[in-house]
């Protein structure tokens, strides 16, 4: 490996990073990660932190997490790569399918359509929601709905059904059909509504309105996260979940949930659907399942799917990836899933998640830069910030920067997204760490 000096004279000289300009990278060069151990990492000054963001939602159990590493490591040296195509199969992912079936039979979900990452589990559940339809003899149901905020990963059906402006602009025109219907943000929302209970019935009849504006008989799937994540983890009321089932229900709409960053136990249970008590028809996971140590992905698939699909011959799935059901990604997820479930991990996230939120919120009666809090669903927690309490005016992004610069100095690193400050840490975290996170937030928000 080059010496430190040599990685930071090309720090971001000959890459392009990811959701950021390549100017901004220049100007701001990335911190390098060099090493990781636990739920921490460490930069390449020596300089060691809790990873509040989890690396980015996905290492769910922690950095060294033997299991896992051992199960890539035996699968690379017995069979590093085989397709899933038409016509071969391997032992891994044979096995991995049957314990998917398994840990999601509480959510209706027995099937399971294997990807590489998050963006491609909600392509292919969208691509498979038209086929669906046109299987039934109902061609004409192309259309998505998804809700303002959302986010559904950057692939071109991806941004189509996204809910922000910044993903979307730039790529346009995106895919037709795609319609969205106002989030259940409490704290800011068209509706100036802020009873959540209230504002999940105002969405809910957003969505009915512009199901009957669209014709159902044009309309596919509504795709949505339960809890939204990288939005600013927008927590629905208990209510809206169950009423978006409903709707999608009686007008033969199917329902996507987009479980990406919500299933394994991130909110506290261990999917997004069980948490609302509700079953999708699909649902897209990726992220977790291999505890972000191998890009992998997996949607889940319903009755309704699996009734349609199975005992057909004309249902050729003419979707897949070369690394569908990738034979090192399947026996990492089977070791994680193993993992995930000894380690209950669902439980310590629920107990964690509500340390962190009342955390915050006691942040929030400390500093007025604070708009808002949201979270309260395991370990998913947001801060809103805002340059005036009063008219909820936005913060300006230096300010937020620097709030992340020094939290992180004081021990924690945390994902400064828009006006909002993200903490999704590991699901093994302890109370300590949390203590550790919230004490160097507050040094952050000391600082501006
Ligand atoms: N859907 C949701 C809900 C996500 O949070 C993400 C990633 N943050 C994606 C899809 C896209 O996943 P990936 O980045 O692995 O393609």
């Amino acid at each position: 490996m080059k010496d430190s000096n040599f990685l930071k004279e090309n720090n971001a000289r000959h890459f392009w990073h990811p959701m950021t300009s390549p100017e901004d990278s220049h100007t701001t060069p990335p911190t390098i990660i060099v090493k990781s151990e636990g739920v921490c990492i460490e930069d390449i000054d020596g300089h060691s932190v809790v990873d509040a963001v989890g690396g980015l939602w996905n290492v769910n159990l922690g950095y060294s997490c033997q299991p896992v590493k051992d199960a890539i490591a035996t699968q690379l040296a017995k069979l590093p790569y085989y397709s899933t195509f038409r016509g071969t199969s391997n032992d891994a992912v044979i096995e991995l399918s049957y314990e998917l079936a398994d840990f999601f039979a509480p959510d209706g979900l027995s099937r399971a359509f294997f990807t590489s990452g998050g963006s491609d589990s909600v392509e292919t559940s969208l691509r498979l929601a038209r086929q669906y339809h046109k299987l039934r003899g109902e061609p004409g149901r192309v259309k998505f709905l998804s809700l303002k905020k959302g986010y559904h990963g950057t692939h071109f059906g991806g941004a189509s059904v996204n809910g922000n402006a910044n993903f979307r602009t730039a790529y346009e025109p995106l895919m037709p059909g795609c319609y969205h219907i106002p989030a259940p943000y409490t704290y800011r929302n068209p509706f100036n509504e802020t009873d959540p209970a209230k504002l999940a019935q105002l969405c809910a009849a957003a969505l009915e309105d512009e199901i009957k504006f669209q014709g159902a008989e044009t309309i596919a799937a509504m795709i949505m996260e339960p809890i939204l994540g990288a939005g600013g983890v927008i927590p629905p009321h208990a209510s809206f979940a169950p009423m978006v089932r409903e709707i999608c229900d009686r007008h033969g709409i199917l329902l996507i949930t987009d479980e990406v960053i919500t299933a394994y136990g991130r909110t506290g249970a261990w999917s997004g659907a069980r948490l609302w008590g509700i079953k999708p028809d699909m649902m897209c996971t990726a992220k977790a399942i291999t505890n972000g140590f191998f890009p992998f992905g997996a949607v889940m698939l319903g009755d309704k799917m699996i009734e349609t699909f199975e005992n057909n011959p004309a249902a050729k799935i003419g979707h897949g990836y070369t690394y569908s059901g990738h034979p090192v990604g399947a026996a990492a997820a089977l070791a994680c899933l193993a993992e995930t479930k000894r380690l209950n991990v669902a439980e310590n996230a629920a107990a964690r998640g509500t340390q962190m939120y009342e955390g915050c919120m006691a942040l929030m009666e400390k500093y007025d830069i604070i708009g808002d809090v949201r979270g309260g669903y395991g370990l998913m927690t947001a801060i809103e910030l805002v340059s005036d309490r009063a008219t909820k005016a936005p913060i300006d992004g230096a300010t937020a920067a620097k709030v992340q610069n020094v939290a992180y100095e004081a021990g924690a690193m945390v994902r400064v997204s828009g006006p909002n400050i993200i903490m999704s840490p590991p699901l093994v975290v302890t109370e300590n760490d949390v203590q550790t996170i919230l004490a160097a937030l507050d040094a952050g928000f000391a600082a501006v």
